[in-house]
């Protein structure tokens, strides 16, 4: 996976196209980790909008340890994220997990979402690099750096050239006060590995909402080319990840934090 020029990756939006990559300013991506209902997407759009994100995220399909919590809302949360984008003009990024569900997403969606747990889901990756919507694959829990470029390489070689990578913390020996560890320091190994732009998940990647504001301010230091943030209205009643969930708030002062610093904003 040598290259030569960074890429870029441009992502059309209802409110125009957004260019991920090397020399464009940091893309905001940000949102619940779940489509709960119609007035928490729409509401969650219009604030992370008015902050500056380019962005919702949300899970209508959701990958969760346990069968038993909550799965995620489906097929109808897509006609909420349809709503969102539609209020808001945010381009939409939701997960894909089974390749049977790719059509009616990618109806809806701007970017495909490849989570931790199918990034070696060769079957899937096949199939979103046989469609031309951009594919955000999300690193591995224990997936190495060359496993998960690999992976990358799935979707190129089926077609489509317009991946995004996302480092969303890696397993981790110290559950107590992290999710995962998060792993900075594949931007600058990812920068002179490949051309593909990176995506840094602060969310994921910590587990806890107070930790997120840091380091979302040390990827931007290290070349991250994009932040995904969860953002929940009210983090405390969230159907999944509130811990690690800002408040709109906390989001738009985040913002203004992150302009601040580098390739603002
Ligand atoms: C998510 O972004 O909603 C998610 C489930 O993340 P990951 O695949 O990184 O666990
Ligand atoms: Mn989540």
């Amino acid at each position: 996976f040598r290259h030569g020029e960074p890429s870029e990756v441009i992502v059309s939006t209802p409110s125009g196209s957004v260019p991920f990559g090397r020399n464009h300013p940091v893309v905001l991506i940000a949102g619940p980790c779940s489509v709960e209902n119609e007035e928490m997407i729409v509401e969650t759009a219009m604030r992370v909008k008015a902050a500056g994100a380019q962005f919702l995220r949300g899970g209508a399909y959701k990958p969760r340890t346990s069968p038993y919590a909550f799965q995620g809302h489906g097929e109808s949360a897509l006609g909420l994220l349809a709503a969102a984008r539609e209020a808001s003009g945010l381009g939409i990024i939701t997960e894909v997990m089974d390749a049977a569900d790719l059509e009616k997403i990618a109806e809806v969606a701007d970017i495909i979402q490849v989570g931790a747990r199918n990034m070696q889901n060769f079957a899937l990756l096949k199939k979103v690099g046989a469609q031309e919507k951009p594919v955000l694959l999300k690193r591995g829990m224990s997936a190495t750096i060359e496993e998960w470029l690999m992976a990358a390489e799935y979707i190129l070689a089926a077609g489509n050239p317009n991946v995004i990578l996302c480092e969303r913390g890696i397993r981790t020996f110290d559950r107590d006060y992290t999710r995962n560890t998060l792993d900075l320091a594949v931007l600058p190994v990812l920068h002179s590995l490949t051309h593909l732009p990176v995506t840094i998940d602060p969310s994921h990647g910590t587990g806890k909402s107070e930790y997120v504001p840091a380091m979302s301010m040390a990827a931007i230091a290290a070349g991250a080319d994009a932040l995904m943030i969860e953002v929940h209205p009210n983090p405390a009643k969230a159907l999944s990840d509130g811990p690690q969930s800002l408040t709109p708030e906390r989001f738009d002062r985040l913002v203004q934090e992150l302009s601040v610093i580098g390739k603002a904003v």
